[in-house]
């Protein structure tokens, strides 16, 4: 296998944090470096990882509060969706809101489009835009094998949708962006929330009580 995928959960939100990489190149990308700066580079550093990208599904900052940190120890291209660059402006604003750690925030090199890929080693990340949670979430798939991975931010959830009353968020647009881009997605489809358990798209389907198919 050349593509591994490790998820954990970081900071006081429990943001899940992934890392990709592809294990003959090493070369990897970090998926919503949302705190624990330490933890999320021993583990590249555990395994010589050359990071390429830290890639984020939107700018809430308990998505991107290791991002500056992190690029410091690991040059990579900082990636975000443009509609979402007010928020991560915000972020004084959004550590008092949140009652999170003060960050600094490193300039945005490159602004993540849809149905973007992003090339490590063997492996490809993809990205759907998905907006609703804030106007420029962004989720991203990736197949392992004969596996589906969706990295859905807090677009959707195991048995929920994110919240749309803060600054940008579209109640209607958050509903519309899960039926056209996420539930078209095959049933199998592995989904790694922004935070919480696993689910699958099939299983979101039939029973998600704020979005059924
Ligand atoms: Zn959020
Ligand atoms: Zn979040």
């Amino acid at each position: 296998m050349a593509i591994v995928k490790q998820t954990f959960p970081v900071g006081l939100y429990q943001c899940n944090c992934s890392i990709i990489y592809c294990d003959k190149t090493l070369e990897a990308i970090i998926i919503d470096p949302g705190s624990e700066p330490e933890t999320i580079v021993a583990k590249v550093e555990s395994k010589g990882l050359k990071v390429k990208y830290l890639l984020h599904t939107h700018a809430h900052l308990d998505h991107f509060g290791a991002t500056s940190k992190v690029k410091e120890k690991c040059s990579a291209v900082i990636g975000l969706h443009k509609a979402d660059e007010f928020l991560y402006n915000l972020h004084e604003q959004q550590s008092a809101m949140l009652g999170l750690p003060q960050t600094t925030i490193s300039t945005i090199d490159h602004y993540i489009q849809d149905n973007e890929e992003f090339t490590f080693g063997e492996g490809q990340l993809k990205t759907l835009f998905t907006p609703g949670h804030t106007p420029g979430s962004i989720s991203f798939s990736l197949e392992i094998g004969s596996e589906l991975f969706l990295f859905s931010g807090d677009t959707l959830f195991n048995g929920g949708i994110g919240r749309t009353d803060f600054p940008g968020g579209d109640s209607e647009l958050i509903v519309k962006s899960i039926k056209d881009r996420l539930y078209t997605l095959d049933g199998d489809c592995r989904v790694i929330p922004g935070h919480g358990d696993e689910t699958l798209i099939g299983k979101e389907k039939r029973s998600n009580p704020f979005v059924r198919a």
